[in-house]
């Protein structure tokens, strides 16, 4: 028996929404031997109930499963489709509430970003209701004699999508509307810190009226489930969300079967200030890009070049505004939540360690919180040297290092002095500037004197190892679809 004590949890109203089981062709489905793995709230370490593990041959099923669906989904008028994901997505923020609050349980975030994370996840599905109904013919202007050239986009088939626990609704739909929009089936793997939130939204999905095998939830340890579905022909695309490490491995684990790969991994995003740029907004705008989500969000700022004039008075003001956040348990909303687990809170005690020891000096925080042991003080490091390892490797917490600059062409080299490249953030005033900087960075996103940049209308991914493809836009649900060309003679 899987232990449920986030039954018996107040915060949620529809206790249906509470699945501990797997979701595969419509059924709920449990370990082949009651195999689960236990999910935990990070701000207690309370146990919020066990999840059940599926195996390789069950994931293997899923498969099955998906591709039976697929020729009767893909048959379907678009428009019918697109009732469905509209279904969903008024369901979806039916329950807006008691998603947002299994999130907090499960992820920690405060319960204002759970949200806003939910309006975020509904909105894909509304945007790919629209989408699905795009016409998917185009025609080509012929530079052979009598011959008529068409573009069909048709949808791949069954498709494998992997989050990651720091957006446990929003990376799914913003995945699956795309996907099921195009006419694929899919399966998808949540991470094991955060599977409630998939569940809930298979059994949202369920009442909107997907039919049995269209979309499959498959929880357990990731490689078992992973690894089959990387190697089956019958995969024909794989999107993940997640770090560049794994992302790299299942790079090559598709090798073998040649899938179209989707890549959303790391960032390590720099933020430029300069002298002239309304020193208020690039204060504010850079709190939120340094600590929304608690610092666990892959546009997270992880490098921040102020040009020296003005270096002074940024440091002072966002040091002030850094004091004054709140921490707390994502229930009483605060600005900060817990981060998700240990290896995360090692990882910035390894940071601001090794910072300074390179010269760095602690202007605030550095340290785990009374509250709790998963719970780390905002921190800010000024004069942090480029050789220190935070200002190359993802800290994914709320630790900001600063460090001034002296030339547009020094910050730029700087910046693109990295792996990632995911997105930059720029303040400025001047408009030339503006745009060669926008030009010059070496990124998949700018953005200028603003930090909010996502949405479904816009083409989100990144450059180098930050990933390959774009999620969300029009080209989000064609990364789920082939092109065939037709050349026809009538004679
Ligand atoms: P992660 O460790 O790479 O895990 C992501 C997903 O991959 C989880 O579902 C995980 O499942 C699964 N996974 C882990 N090992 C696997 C394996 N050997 N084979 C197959 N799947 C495997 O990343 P994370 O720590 O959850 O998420 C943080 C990372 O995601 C950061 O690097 C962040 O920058 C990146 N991210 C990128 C974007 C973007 O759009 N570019 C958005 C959000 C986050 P289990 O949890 O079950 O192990």
């Amino acid at each position: 028996m899987l232990d449920t004590a986030i039954s018996a949890r107040p915060e949620i109203e529809d206790k249906r929404l509470l699945r501990g089981f797997a979701y595969i062709n419509g059924r709920w489905t449990s370990g082949e031997n009651g195999e689960s793995f236990a999910v935990t709230d990070p701000a207690t370490g309370a146990h919020l109930g066990d999840v059940a593990a599926l195996s390789a041959a069950q994931a293997q099923n899923s498969v099955t499963a998906a591709q039976a669906a697929f020729p009767s989904w893909a048959a379907l008028l678009p428009q019918d489709r697109a009732a469905l994901l509209r279904r969903w997505c008024t369901l979806v923020m039916e329950a807006k509430e008691d998603l947002a609050r299994i999130m907090v349980l499960e992820q920690g975030k405060p319960l204002s970003e759970a949200r806003g994370e939910i309006d975020y996840a509904a909105s894909f599905l509304d945007f790919y209701a629209e989408e699905a109904k795009r016409p998917n013919i185009e025609g080509v202007t012929s530079h052979l004699p009598d011959a008529e050239m068409e573009l069909w986009y048709e949808p791949m088939g069954v498709v494998a999508l992997i989050t990651p626990w720091n957006f446990p609704a929003a990376m799914l739909t913003r995945k699956a509307a795309a996907a099921l929009a195009a006419g694929c089936t899919v399966v998808a793997h949540p991470a094991q810190e955060t599977p409630y939130s998939a569940l809930a939204l298979a059994e949202l999905a369920e009442r909107a009226g997907l039919p049995a095998g269209v979309f499959n939830v498959v929880t357990g340890h990731a490689p078992t489930i992973v690894k089959p579905w990387t190697e089956d022909a019958r995969v024909r695309a794989l999107s993940f969300t997640g770090s560049t490490e794994i992302g790299r491995l299942l790079y090559g684990q598709c090798a073998g079967t040649v899938k179209k790969l989707v890549l959303e991994l790391g960032g390590h995003a720099p933020v430029i200030v300069f002298k002239g740029a309304d020193l208020d907004r690039a204060v504010a705008e850079t709190m939120k890009a340094k600590f929304a989500t608690s610092g666990q969000d892959c546009l997270g700022a992880n490098r921040i070049y102020i040009e020296r004039p003005v270096y002074s008075a940024f440091c002072e003001k966002f040091i002030a505004a850094t004091q004054a956040l709140t921490l707390g348990a994502g229930m009483k909303d605060p600005d900060i939540g817990p981060l998700m687990n240990a290896a995360a809170i090692a990882k910035q005690e390894a940071h601001v360690a090794d910072a300074l020891h390179k010269g760095a000096t602690l202007a605030c925080g550095g340290a785990v919180s009374p509250l709790g042991p998963l719970f780390y003080q905002p921190t800010v490091l000024t004069d942090v040297p480029d050789s220190a390892q935070i200002m190359h490797e993802e800290t994914f917490g709320p630790v900001a290092p600063l460090t001034p600059f002296d030339t547009e062409d020094e910050v730029v080299a700087r910046a693109n002095a990295s792996e990632y490249g995911l997105v930059a953030y720029v303040h400025s005033q001047d408009p030339r500037r503006i745009y060669r900087l926008s030009r010059a960075l070496q990124y998949g996103m700018v953005a200028v004197n603003r930090t909010k940049v996502t949405g479904a209308p816009i083409p989100f991914g990144g450059v180098k190892q930050s990933g390959l493809g774009r999620e969300g836009a029009r080209m989000g649900m064609q990364e789920f679809m082939e092109v065939k060309y037709i050349c026809r003679d009538w004679a």
